[in-house]
């Protein structure tokens, strides 16, 4: 059995693998297969992936061939045309909301999983691609406001004065929001985070911040850990108490996500317009309507010099890292569906079937089954 491993298009600079997950795979008694320079921008050369024993081949070659196609973006209408029929697709489809591809998949009996779908059960957490690509996103929002910040993070005790530690505000305390406390801690930052979720607050002290409570939030145990939409006067009362918040902070970083809906904004217009010259705003939310009303998807927007920067994919701004965490995820759950150098697809387990698009001309996953009824 072929595995082939793509190189990810202009923009992307994680690769799915790195050399140290092949060598695991070979090890499975596989043959592995790379695209030529698919890890050049994660730090990974052709020859590294030739020193543990994979084959280079040119995309078209591997399109071809590959019995199992694994990478992050997906693949164009055009080169899943080029594939066998009987491939096993695999990426970060963005299943849930690209009903196109999901369509063709389907229509063209193709078998595709897609990572954002692992579900988030506690056997399936070493597979979970979201919480890692948000750990990698959390850490480095805050290193990228650090370096925005007209001043200091921690507390300085100096000849010339002293200086005051900065005040972060956090919203949203889920995977990101979460890795952005603690690294703003490290940092030595005043931080204090908000979320609809009880859950988030101890969570949030125990990373030493303060927990910013907004009274009436709505909670479902059934949405799996998941937020769900607030009513309008919740919506409100927040914005009011983000906004006596965000007069005296330095940055605010905003990780707050709904699934299946629009962001919900939190930080209104009027909000910025009142903030501080020199802070600095990073929605997190940006590619999902934003969580600040002015920001703009990958752009950095300035308002009387409070700038706001929209980020879509931040995770690839560290590849070499997050490519390993990204390639650990995926050996583990390729460890379901990979037996003795075969596929082994097993319907019966609850991550393999909640993680599969379609097979054979079915939707399988129950969320991409809801989503077309
Ligand atoms: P996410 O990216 O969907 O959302 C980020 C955060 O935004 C969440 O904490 C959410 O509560 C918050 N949020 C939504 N609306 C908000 C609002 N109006 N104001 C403030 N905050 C708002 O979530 P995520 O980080 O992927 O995960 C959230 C939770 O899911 C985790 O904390 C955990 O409980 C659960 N989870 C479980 C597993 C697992 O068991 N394998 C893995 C990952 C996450």
């Amino acid at each position: 059995m072929i595995i082939g491993i793509l190189k990810e298009p202009q923009g992307e600079s994680r690769v799915s693998m790195l050399p140290e997950a092949v060598k695991t795979l070979l090890s499975w008694n596989t043959e592995v297969c790379i695209e030529a320079d698919a890890g050049s921008t994660a730090y990974a050369e052709d020859n590294t992936y030739q020193d543990v024993g994979a084959s280079i081949k040119s995309r078209d070659e591997l399109l071809r061939q590959a019995d199992v196609l694994i990478g992050i973006q997906p693949l164009s209408p055009e080169e899943i045309a080029l594939t066998k029929p009987s491939a096993v697709i695999m990426g970060q489809l963005n299943a849930l909301y690209n009903p196109d591809l999901t369509k063709l998949l389907i229509d063209q009996k193709r078998t595709a999983f897609s990572m954002e779908l692992v579900p988030r059960t506690t056997r399936a957490q070493s597979m979970d691609v979201l919480s890692s690509m948000a750990t990698v996103t959390g850490y480095k929002a805050v290193l990228m406001a650090a370096d925005l910040l007209p001043r200091f993070f921690p507390m300085f005790m100096t000849a010339a004065g002293s200086i005051t530690p900065s005040r972060v505000l956090i919203l949203g305390a889920g995977v990101a929001g979460l890795q952005a406390i603690a690294t703003a801690r490290r940092l030595g930052a005043s931080v204090f985070a908000f979320d609809v979720r009880q859950a988030a607050k101890e969570e949030v002290l125990s990373l030493g911040a303060k927990f910013v409570d907004v009274e009436g939030a709505t909670e479902d145990k059934g949405a799996g850990g998941y937020a769900v939409e607030q009513s309008a006067e919740y919506l409100q009362k927040q914005k009011d108490t983000i906004h006596e918040h965000a007069l005296k902070a330095d940055v605010i970083i905003t990780t707050a996500q709904i699934p299946g809906r629009k962001a919900p904004l939190l930080v209104e217009e009027r909000t910025v317009r009142a903030m501080k010259p020199g802070s600095v705003v990073i929605d997190l939310a940006a590619s999902s309507g934003g969580n600040c009303a002015l920001s703009q998807p990958d752009q950095t927007v300035n308002i009387n010099g409070v700038r706001i920067v929209g980020i879509e994919n931040l995770a690839a701004k560290m590849p070499q890292d997050a490519s390993k965490m990204y390639g650990k995820n995926y050996l583990n759950f390729l460890k379901l569906i990979i037996k003795d150098g075969n596929l082994n697809l097993n319907f019966e387990d609850d991550i393999v079937t909640g993680t599969c698009v379609c097979h054979d001309g079915q939707a399988v996953s129950p969320r991409i089954v809801q989503m077309q009824n």
